[in-house]
C-alpha cells in the first residue's frame, strides 16, 4: 500500500491533520463557502428501506429442505 501525499482539496497545498482534509481554516471555509453557494439541496425522505410491511404479508417461512 503507498501512502500518497493528501493534498488539500481546495489548494493542492499539502494538508494538515489538525484541518484535515484541508490544509488550513481558509481552506476549510472556502470549501464551506462553495456548499452554501451551490445551494446545497438536501435530497427528500429516504425510502422506508422496510418497504410496506404489508406487501410482504405473502411471505410465509419454508422450513422444508428438499434434501
Ligand atoms: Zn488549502
Amino acid at each position: 500500500m503507498t501512502r500518497a501525499t493528501r493534498t488539500c482539496p481546495i489548494c493542492g497545498k499539502p494538508r494538515l491533520a489538525e484541518h484535515t482534509p484541508f490544509c488550513s481554516t481558509r481552506c476549510r471555509d472556502r470549501d464551506l463557502l462553495q456548499w452554501l453557494d451551490g445551494g446545497y439541496a438536501l435530497p427528500g425522505p429516504a425510502p422506508d428501506p422496510m418497504g410496506d410491511p404489508d406487501a410482504i404479508e405473502g411471505l410465509h417461512d419454508r422450513g422444508q429442505n428438499d434434501d
